[in-house]
């Protein structure tokens, strides 16, 4: 008998980009942020890291509407990270940042009925200048051409040693204006761009537990292997996983159940779950009373999702020397959904990495 628990889990799928627009409401990773909210969209200001102050590249957003709450009827969860590694440290959120966004069934930008597939539909370009690379606010505009617009002078570089530097020129003689393309890709800026796919998580029969632990380690520690094969991985978040099969004795109980817990769909990049239990995979650094701000309408914020360390083996991020990393990035979010507009809301994230006595 196959039980479920609530729990769905999220995988990555390559996906068209096109069927990843907002007017598709997608759960996706990478790419380009799917605005929900199409005005006004988050200040730069709030997007830039706490700690270099560059902006923070799109990580992944969730599709979750909000069933108790008709000023919710759609709702998306925005995560945002800063790629560079002296603003990754242990235990610490503070390069990141999550954005909830909502509106009501009847709003006005979506139609209320559900979208065509084909069909185009309507986008944060319409309402503002958006950055030719990331797609946050283009607030800054190349002088030369006029036409080009940026969040910030570092995306400015970017996009011209990725090719403005050409259609700048041609701009000037042709004065054609059309210079974005959804599709085009900045690997030093953007992640790779999956479709997030969710599935209820079912949990392993009694008779199929009856597997002797140690069989369940032989195949984990070959998965890992298989895995650090591939050479997907990038080189901490592989040696994390390595670590993670290998030095069995000095593991604590909560590291065990995660293992265990993640077994069946090892490629579970995320685990969501309302107002449920995140599943931690160290038993140091678990918040606790207090640790979790209340929203700024006074109401409490409940766990909501946990991002798994299994996505950064999808991110290509630098394969050389350190990169981002986490152990598990849990959300939590106003446990009312709280009334904000059309605004973005910043939401709370708690970062807990393997311990060491894991590594
Ligand atoms: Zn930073
Ligand atoms: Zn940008
Ligand atoms: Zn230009
Ligand atoms: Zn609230």
């Amino acid at each position: 008998m196959v039980d479920s628990n609530n729990v769905e889990l999220g995988f990555v799928e390559k996906t068209d980009s096109h069927l990843l627009c907002s007017f598709h409401f997608p759960s996706k990773v990478g790419g380009k942020p799917a605005w929900l909210s199409l005005s006004p969209l988050p200040s730069n200001k709030d997007l830039e890291c706490s700690k270099c102050g560059k902006i923070l590249s799109f990580l992944m957003q969730v599709y979750s509407p909000f069933e108790e709450s008709p000023k919710a009827f759609h709702r998306a969860l925005f995560v945002f990270v800063c790629r560079n590694v002296v603003c990754c440290s242990k235990n610490k959120n503070d390069n990141f940042c999550v954005l909830r966004s909502q509106l009501p069934r009847d709003n006005e930008f979506y139609s209320p009925e559900p979208p065509k597939e084909e069909a185009d539909g309507p986008s944060a370009k319409s309402f503002q200048d958006l950055c030719v690379v990331c797609e946050l606010r283009g607030s800054k505009r190349c002088a030369r051409c006029q036409s080009a617009t940026y969040c910030s002078k570092e995306h400015q570089e970017a996009d011209w040693k990725t090719g403005h530097k050409a259609v700048c020129k041609s701009n000037l003689q042709t004065t054609a204006t059309e210079t974005t393309s959804k599709t085009k890709v900045y690997p030093a800026c953007n992640f790779p761009e999956y479709e997030l796919i969710t599935e209820p998580e079912t949990l392993a029969t009694d008779s199929e537990k009856e597997k002797s632990e140690e069989d369940k380690l032989e195949e984990y520690e070959e998965f890992m292997k298989s895995k650090a094969a591939e050479s997907v991985l990038p080189d901490s978040a592989a040696k994390d996983l390595e670590k993670m099969a290998i030095s069995e004795n000095s593991q604590d109980q909560v590291f065990m159940k995660f293992k265990e817990r993640i077994q069946d769909e090892q490629e579970q990049v995320l685990r969501y779950q309302r107002n449920g239990k995140p599943l931690w995979v160290s038993e140091s650094h678990i918040p606790e009373d207090g640790d979790i701000p209340n929203c700024s309408c006074g109401l409490p914020r409940k766990f909501e999702f946990q991002i798994m360390p299994q996505l950064l083996t999808y991110l290509e991020v630098d394969s050389l020397g350190d990169s981002i990393d986490w152990g598990t990035l849990c959300v939590y979010t106003c446990s009312g959904s709280c009334d904000i507009g059309n605004s973005y809301h910043k939401e709370f994230l708690w970062k807990q990495d393997f311990s060491d006595s894991n590594i």
